[in-house]
């Protein structure tokens, strides 16, 4: 039997699951899901979309209309220049990665991973038969990689760069320049590039969002994954999608078709309401998510010694162990079991992330449990690390 590491997020949330089940109240920093109503426009529109009563097999590479909306948001908004056959939608950005991943690996090819990392990327290229290679980043270089450390780990073996911007854990957004200068040593050694964009529409600061499909020059080998989860508060929706150089839009597209099939008719539906109205679901979810953040910042700032800086973008904040005011313990995992026991606040370690020592809170949750959860931790933490 081949049975997948389980995602740390998926344990620590599956823990905090059971101890609501059974009645306890959980402060669940964990999930990086934002807690919010879909957007009425969203709504509306599947249940006009559903009253004919039919909701057949959809096309395997997405509703025709779904595609093209897609591109034109990629091409608008991110300066992009895709068309509609350059688009698969799929059941959420996840299974874009995956069989984007699945697709293009041989058997040992090597994948460049920066690291913090996205928990699923290395299951994920393991599953395809690949090998991550992590490159390391710190804070001081605002948790990207540079030219220098991407050509240290470059081999013959070496296939895909797996860039993510903006950054699932650390919330780090890379400039124009840093991309141009990684892509244009991914073309020299003839890498593709796979790139995670999915928190697009979740940048708070003034630094603008680039994609790597905006470098006219690059979008040969460039695929963008990009999702409404979180773009536009859709989590539970499922759709994502992949955009790229149309032979590989197609082979994904038949691994699809051998697999899930489509994303779910209905969900499709919803993302085509979600597109149309995008600028005003967008900013509902980028304002709710800001107001959460700043909630976060300000109340963890007031109860804890070592202030932390505002995240720039998504839903995350990734916080050493040391400024939360814990001197001697490293072990993230050790850590998080700890204070979930202890106080019923869900973090998640910042080992699942490649990057011990650490741990990650999302702030997407409600108001009062970022509040209350806080609270919380800080107590737990001065009771079991005084
Ligand atoms: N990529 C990153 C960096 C993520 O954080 C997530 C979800 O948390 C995904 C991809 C997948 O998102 P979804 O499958 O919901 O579109």
């Amino acid at each position: 039997m081949k049975t997948p590491n389980p995602s740390a997020t998926v344990t620590i949330n599956s823990i905090a699951k059971k101890k609501q089940l059974a009645g306890e109240i959980v402060y669940n920093f964990a999930a990086g899901d934002p807690i919010l109503r879909t957007h009425e426009t969203i709504l509306n529109g599947v249940i006009e979309e559903t009253k004919n009563g039919f909701s057949p097999y959809p096309p395997v590479d997405g509703l025709p209309e779904l595609k093209t909306l897609a591109a034109n948001w990629l091409n608008q908004e991110y300066d992009s220049a895709f068309t509609p056959s350059q688009v698969l939608v799929t059941t959420g950005g996840k299974f874009a990665l995956f069989a984007a991943l699945y697709v293009l690996l041989e058997q040992g090819d090597e994948v460049l991973i920066p690291s913090p990392y996205w928990v699923s990327y290395p299951e994920m290229v393991s599953m395809a038969n690949g090998k991550p290679i992590f490159i390391a980043s710190t804070k001081e270089n605002a948790w990207k990689i540079t030219p220098k450390s991407l050509l240290s780990h470059i081999s013959p073996k070496s296939k895909i760069l797996l860039l993510n911007s903006a950054s699932n854990p650390t919330g780090s957004v890379y400039t124009h320049k840093e991309l141009e200068e990684l892509l244009d040593i991914a073309k020299s050694h003839n890498l593709l590039v796979l790139s995670d964009e999915v928190y697009s529409g979740l940048i708070y600061e003034n630094t603008p969002f680039i994609s790597c499909s905006s470098f006219p020059e690059h979008r040969d080998r460039v695929i963008v994954v990009q999702s409404c989860s979180k773009n536009f508060g859709m989590t539970g929706w499922r759709v994502g999608f992949a955009f790229g150089p149309e032979k590989i839009i197609k082979s994904l597209c038949a691994f699809q078709g051998q697999t899930t099939t489509a994303a779910a008719w209905m969900s499709q539906w919803a993302a085509i309401y979600a597109l149309k109205n995008k600028k005003a679901v967008n900013s509902y979810v980028k304002k709710e998510m800001l107001i959460r953040r700043d909630l976060f910042v300000s109340t963890y700032n007031a109860l804890f010694q070592e202030p932390i800086k505002a995240p720039g973008s998504a839903i995350y904040a990734f916080v050493s162990l040391q400024s939360l005011g814990v001197q001697k313990m490293q072990n993230s995992v050790l850590f998080c079991e700890q204070i979930i026991a202890a106080s019923n606040v869900a973090l998640v370690p910042g080992i699942a992330f490649g990057q011990e020592g650490y741990v990650r809170f999302a702030f997407s949750e409600t108001e009062t449990s970022i509040e209350n959860g806080l609270h919380l931790l800080k107590k737990a933490i001065d009771t079991l690390f005084p």
